[in-house]
């Protein structure tokens, strides 16, 4: 695609004399602007890659003065095109950071080299720009994930700390109620600092690319059967309030068992954060519901509780990493779990969607392409 030139000149004559110049070169030119005005109107309107700026314009303002308004509003580089060679005058051009600089008169091999080594110049910063904003965006996530995750490592470390303590110096006094009681609480501190570890570890193999999608023949309803009951014992152990998981599981008639070609892994994260989730966030208790539904084309897994819901405004947010809705502070968590599921329904090409209700419930439905 030939690049869009935007030329800015007052003299017609010169104007109408570089226009078809660069036609014959083989660029496009947008638009012709005399003066300051029309050529922010034009920069607003055409986008062009590059503005061939004169110094002399018609109206109050010079080429400097428009390439520095063109700065302001647009991202556009802008080759000075000019008779004025003067120091005072290219002193005056430097504060504008030009891509180039051409004294008339000119010949055509001048504007060409000007032109193409501006545009290389401007692509090859675009690319160093976009690298920086990468590599920033890298440390702020590193020093987010440091900031979290000590925070969030340091309330389960001291609640097991606490708990041996206490074990410790009252061992003859405590009953064995008691012991067990302060044993759970260590149990339960520990398990958070290993489920942490695990989302930390698959958030760094996502970033590295290597979480992939590597499908195997799978009994779905016996490994959802496996993560309830896993899930239910974690649970059971750990809290009193009352939930329990509820699998159900429909299938479409021509299908004879319930083996489908999925990746355990990535599906294990995907169900035991949904579900942990559900039941986290249902502090009263309540059940939880697990709807498999299944075809020959696609499955999906509908995970819905009667818990604390969402607000509207979070729902947009949910699966940015260390997102954490209003209502939810008073629960420990980190906002990672939600950036998991998304990262391995993702990469299955699969779809999530969430419908959610403050103080009434949540449902989260994944559906996954079965190829
Ligand atoms: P963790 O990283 O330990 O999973 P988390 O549970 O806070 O921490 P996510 O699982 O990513 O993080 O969830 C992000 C946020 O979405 C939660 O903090 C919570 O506000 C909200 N959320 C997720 N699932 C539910 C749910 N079932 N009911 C209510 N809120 C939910
Ligand atoms: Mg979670």
């Amino acid at each position: 695609m030939s690049a869009k030139i935007l030329v800015v000149e007052d003299e017609p004559i010169i104007a109408l004399d570089i226009q078809r110049q660069l036609t014959q070169l083989g660029y496009t030119v947008v638009a012709v602007a005399d003066c300051a005005t029309l050529a922010l109107e034009a920069v607003d309107r055409w986008h062009p890659d590059l503005a061939l700026m004169d110094i002399r314009l018609r109206g109050d303002q010079n080429g400097i003065e428009a390439a520095a308004q063109i700065h302001q509003q647009h991202d556009v580089p802008i080759v000075f095109l000019t008779a004025h060679a003067d120091a005072a005058t290219v002193q005056q051009v430097k504060t504008v950071c030009p891509y180039g600089y051409i004294v008339k008169p000119f010949e055509k091999h001048d504007l060409v080299t000007a032109i193409e080594v501006a545009l290389n110049r401007y692509q090859a910063e675009r690319l160093t720009q976009a690298a920086l904003a990468k590599e920033k965006e890298l440390h702020k996530l590193k020093s987010d994930f440091i900031a979290i995750v000590s925070h969030e490592f340091r309330n389960p470390l001291s609640a097991i700390l606490l708990s041996l303590d206490l074990l410790q110096r009252n061992q003859s006094q405590l009953t064995v109620a008691k012991t067990q009681s302060l044993l759970q609480r260590a149990r339960g501190a520990a398990d958070r600092i290993k489920h942490l570890l695990q989302d930390v570890l698959t958030t760094a193999t996502a970033e590295a690319g290597k979480l992939q999608c590597n499908p195997t023949p799978i009994d779905v309803v016996a490994f959802c059967r496996q993560i309830v009951d896993e899930l239910q014992l974690d649970h059971d152990i750990a809290d009193t309030a009352q939930s329990m998981i509820v699998l159900s599981h429909a299938k479409a008639p021509d299908d004879r068992d319930s083996l489908v070609n999925l990746d355990k892994h990535l599906l294990h994260h995907i169900l035991t954060n949904l579900l942990s989730n559900a039941i986290k966030y249902s502090p009263h208790g309540g059940n939880v519901q697990l709807r498999v539904r299944h075809t020959s084309e696609a499955i999906s897994f509908q995970v819905q509780d009667c818990g604390i819901g969402i607000p509207q405004h979070d729902l947009l947010h949910l699966f940015e990493r260390f997102h954490r809705a209003e209502n939810a502070r008073a629960i420990p968590g980190t906002g990672l779990g939600l950036a998991i599921v998304k990262q391995c329904v993702d990469l299955q090409g699969g779809t999530i969607d969430v419908q959610s209700t403050v103080d009434v419930g949540t449902t989260f439905t994944v559906t996954l392409p079965l190829g």
